[in-house]
């Protein structure tokens, strides 16, 4: 039994090297359009995982798939953002 994950788009054939195009990027319009890979629900928050070539949305499940410590590295981002938050009283980054 395969534990890769069943994605609708994936009769692309690009989902392996779309994975390697993914960066974080500035989302400064805060679209939230569906992931460029699977189709899911995106939760825009100004800086996301996107594809480079194209600055389409990827969702955090795809980042977590395919390119883990990227996302991994957001999600440091927002929990130290929410602490800093609470914490000051402001949002600093
Ligand atoms: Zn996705």
């Amino acid at each position: 039994m395969s534990s890769v994950k069943n994605f609708p788009q994936q009769e692309t054939g690009d989902v392996a090297a779309a994975k390697a195009r993914i960066v974080i990027g500035i989302n400064n319009t805060l679209t939230n359009d569906p992931c460029a890979l699977c189709g899911a629900r995106t939760d825009p928050d100004g800086i996301d995982l996107m594809l480079a070539d194209s600055l389409s949305l990827v969702c955090d499940d795809c980042g977590m798939t395919y390119v883990r410590p990227l996302a991994m590295l957001l999600r440091l981002r927002n929990a130290a953002r929410t602490f800093t938050s609470s914490d000051m009283g402001e949002d600093v980054f």
